[in-house]
C-alpha cells in the first residue's frame, strides 16, 4: 500500500488527508490539535504521536499549515536527523523569500521542500479541474507524480522554490481585489434594493475580464500604451461617477477612491491620453 503523511488538519488538510483516503493510500497524520485527526483516524488513518513519527512513517509529507512560522514551530519539535531523506511537499502559502528560505534550510538537514499553491479551496480537492501550482527539484515532483494527482493537476513552474508561492501570491492578489469589486458593487446594489440574486447575471458579466486580458497582455508585452481604445483620462472620469453613485447610495466609497488615486496618479505623471496599460509602469514606482 502507497503512504503517505498529513501535518496540518484545518480545512484543507482534512480535504488532502480525506482525498488520500479514498484513494486508498495508507495515510499517517499529525495536528497540533489532536482532536482534529479524530474523523480521520475513525475512516482508517493512523494518528502519529509525534512530529518526528509523522516524518518518519513513510512516503511523501504533506503540509498544510497556516504559515511558515507554524512549519517553523512544528519542525523546531524534531531533531535534523529525522528529516535527512524527506520528501515535504509543502502545500502551505506564504511569501517566495520564505519558501526560498525553507527550501535551503531543509536541503542542510538531507531533506527536498517542494513547494505548492493550491489553486482551489477545500472541497475542490480531488476534483477533475483542480490545479496547484509546483516549483522545486523537478525530479522529486516527477517522482511523486501519483500522489501529487490523488489531489489536484500540476502546473510546474520551476527549480526556483520560490515560483510556486509567487504565482499563488500574484493570483491570489487579483482574486482579493476582485473578489471585493464584486462585494462593493452587490453593497451598491442592495442599497438600491437589488438582491445579489437579481443582480448575479450581471455581475458574471462584468466580473468576465478574459476579453481585456486577452487584448491587453500582447500590448503590455509590446510596451504599446497608446490611447487609442481607453485613455486613463476616460477611466478617471469613469470612476468619479462610480464614487458619486457610491456616495449618494450610502455605501463605503474606500475601494473606487482608491482605484481613482492609481488613475490620478498616472495623469499627473503625464499618461492622461494613454492606455490603461500605462498604469502598470506607475504601480511599479511606487
Ligand atoms: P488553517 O489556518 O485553517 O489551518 C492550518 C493548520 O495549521 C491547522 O492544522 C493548525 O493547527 C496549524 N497550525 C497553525 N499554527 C500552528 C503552529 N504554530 N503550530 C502547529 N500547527 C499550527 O488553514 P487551511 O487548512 O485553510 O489552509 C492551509 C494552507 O492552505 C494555508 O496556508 C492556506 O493559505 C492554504 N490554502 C487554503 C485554502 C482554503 O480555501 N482553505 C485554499 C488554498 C490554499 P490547529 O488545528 O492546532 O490550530
Amino acid at each position: 500500500m502507497t503512504s503517505v503523511t498529513v501535518i496540518g488538519l484545518g480545512p484543507m488538510g482534512q480535504a488532502v488527508a480525506g482525498a488520500y483516503l479514498d484513494s486508498g493510500y495508507q495515510v499517517t497524520v499529525w495536528n497540533r490539535t489532536t482532536a482534529r485527526a479524530d474523523e480521520l483516524v475513525v475512516r482508517g488513518a493512523r494518528r502519529a504521536e509525534s512530529v518526528e513519527a509523522a516524518l518518519t512513517a513513510g512516503g511523501p509529507v504533506v503540509l498544510s499549515l497556516t504559515d511558515y512560522d507554524a512549519m517553523d514551530a512544528v519542525l523546531a519539535q524534531v531533531p535534523g536527523a529525522a528529516l535527512d531523506g524527506r520528501t515535504l511537499v509543502n502545500l502551505t502559502s506564504d511569501t517566495p523569500d520564505r519558501a526560498r528560505q525553507a527550501a535551503a534550510w531543509l536541503a542542510g538537514r538531507g531533506a527536498v521542500h517542494v513547494t505548492g499553491g493550491v489553486q482551489v479551496p477545500p472541497p475542490g480537492i480531488g476534483t477533475p479541474d483542480a490545479m496547484t501550482y509546483y516549483s522545486g527539484p523537478q525530479d522529486a515532483i516527477e517522482g511523486h507524480r501519483p500522489a501529487l494527482e490523488v489531489l489536484t493537476g500540476i502546473e510546474y513552474l520551476g527549480e526556483d522554490p520560490g515560483l510556486a508561492a509567487l504565482y499563488y501570491q500574484i493570483g491570489i492578489d487579483m482574486f482579493w481585489t476582485a473578489l471585493a469589486g464584486y462585494l462593493h458593487g452587490q453593497a451598491v446594489a442592495e442599497a438600491n434594493g437589488i438582491p445579489a440574486e437579481d443582480f448575479l447575471p450581471h455581475a458574471v458579466r462584468s466580473m468576465d475580464l478574459r476579453y481585456f486580458l486577452e487584448f491587453y497582455a500582447p500590448r503590455i508585452t509590446a510596451g504599446d500604451h497608446e490611447g487609442d481604445v481607453d485613455r486613463i483620462s476616460m477611466g478617471a472620469a469613469s470612476l468619479e461617477h462610480v464614487l458619486h453613485t457610491t456616495r449618494a447610495s450610502g455605501v463605503d466609497d474606500s475601494i473606487p477612491a482608491a482605484v481613482l488615486k492609481i488613475f490620478r496618479q498616472g495623469i499627473a505623471s503625464g499618461h492622461g491620453r494613454n492606455s490603461l496599460t500605462s498604469l502598470i509602469g506607475v504601480l511599479k514606482q511606487r
